[in-house]
Order: C-alpha cells, then structure tokens, then sequence
C-alpha cells in the first residue's frame, strides 16, 4: 500500500511522486494496492476537523512563526511549544483580527494532555500535547490531522518510519482520542545518516537512486547500503527479503502489556 502525501504544496515538485514510485520498484519494493494521494481526499480531513469543531477542540491562531518564538522565549513556555497567545481571546480581540483580513490556522485545544504510548524501538514514552496546528493559514490541512485520518481509513495497524517522528507521535494519539479512531502500534527507526553522521537530505541529490545510478551503484547494492546503514547486515553482505524480515524481528521489543 502507497500513501502520497502531498499537502505541504510548497515542498511538493511536479513529477517527484513518480520518480519516488519508480525508486522504490527499482530497489525491489512492491505494492497491491492504488496509490492513494492526500491532496485528493481534502473532503475527509475538513469532515474530521468539523468533527473536532464541533466538540469546542479548535481555536483560530494568527500568529506569525516569529511572534511565536519571540513569546515562547519567556521563561514559563518551552522554546518550541506555543505560548497559547492566541487560546483566550476576548470577542473585541476575535472581531479585531478578523477584521485584518489575515487568515488565522486553527489549532487545537489539547489543555497540556499527558499522552503514553508504546514504540517497540524506544518503549514506553510520554509526551505534553502542545495546541499544535491542524489546518494552515493558507488552507492547507496540517499532516498529523491527514495521517491519523488516512491510517485509520486504511486500516493501518503498524507504523515504521524516521525517529525524527517520535516527538510528534504523541500529537497524532490525541486526535486519534479525539476523532475515535483506533491507534496502531508505533516503530520509529533511526535515520539514515552519512559518513559525517548528519542526516541524509531529500536535497542532497547523492542520495537518490538517480544520483547513486550516476555513480554506478546499482539499485540492488543500493537496497544493501540501505540495509546496512541501520545495522541490519554487513555493507558487503547481500541479504535476501526472507533474512532482513527476520534481522528487523529481532529488533523490535514487545509491549509490556
Ligand atoms: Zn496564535
């Protein structure tokens, strides 16, 4: 199953879905399912965030990432959480905004929720829901709301992906509470990082099977790069899908409960 998630239009180029698609065939990965697009399911997520509207969980936000930096920057917030500027206007403030012709994002009110949930990489974590946004000033629907929609529409019952999503996992429980929808188990793996131990970048052009096709490494060494980069096998070594599904089992931990 392929998902595309393409919501955030200003990161998306023309025609890199397609060259992803054919990446992922190249180094032998396959799907049974339609590829399934987000920016054509926008009706889903506005009935999803009427849902949350409806039960008083939104508020809209005109702040700017600066003036968001600048008040989260006062001794009693986090640096990144929201200083809630914006959660207790009066209706004179309400009505002044309105009136800029801004367009406000809408966040949620999540009143500092204590999320648990289990990851079988890292165990049992707990996170403070920050009132993070669920739809752009711009429009658009914010990723954490599509995803939590999607997954259960799909009935996704285990998410792999990037620890770089850890933090913002606690986030997706809570409108999964919210919304009624089923939570699916978690897995966050480390990043890909290069020789320098940075992170590897969708800019950095080496990284991509283009790039490393260039260089004449083929997509099968590639998969084994991939493979040994997170430890998995050695960077010499060929493994087969039966030997890496078996190497990934035994990283996973199991749930206390
Ligand atoms: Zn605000």
């Amino acid at each position: 199953m392929i998902r595309i998630e393409d919501l955030d239009l200003e990161r998306c180029r023309a025609g890199s879905a397609e060259q992803q698609l054919s990446d992922l065939a190249a180094i032998g990965l396959e799907w049974d399912q339609p590829v399934i697009v987000q920016s054509e399911r926008t009706a889903l997520y506005a009935l999803a965030l009427e849902r949350l509207r409806s039960e008083d969980l939104l508020y809209e936000c005109w702040c700017t990432r600066a003036e968001i930096r600048e008040a989260s920057s006062a001794p009693h917030g986090a640096p990144t959480s929201y200083p809630g500027s914006c959660r207790e206007l009066s209706s004179a403030q309400l009505a002044q905004r309105r009136a800029s012709g801004r367009r406000p994002a809408l966040r949620v009110r999540a009143e500092g929720a204590e999320i648990e949930f289990f990851d079988r990489v890292h165990g049992e974590q707990k996170r403070t829901v920050d009132d993070f946004v669920v739809a752009r000033q711009n429009g658009a629907f914010a990723y954490h709301l599509a995803v939590v929609v999607d997954d259960n529409d799909q009935s996704i019952d285990e998410v792999v992906r990037g620890d770089d999503l850890l933090d913002s996992t606690a986030a997706q429980c809570w409108l999964q509470e919210q919304l009624g929808l089923v939570r699916p188990s978690y897995v966050h793996l480390p990043l890909l990082r290069d020789d320098q131990a940075l992170r590897m970048s969708k800019r950095d052009s080496s990284v991509t099977l283009d790039g490393q096709r260039q260089l004449a490494v083929s997509a099968v060494q590639v998969r084994s790069n991939l493979i040994a980069s997170i430890g998995l096998c050695d960077a010499a070594e060929m493994i087969n899908d039966e030997q890496l599904l078996s190497r990934f089992s035994s990283i996973l931990v199991e749930s206390a409960s």
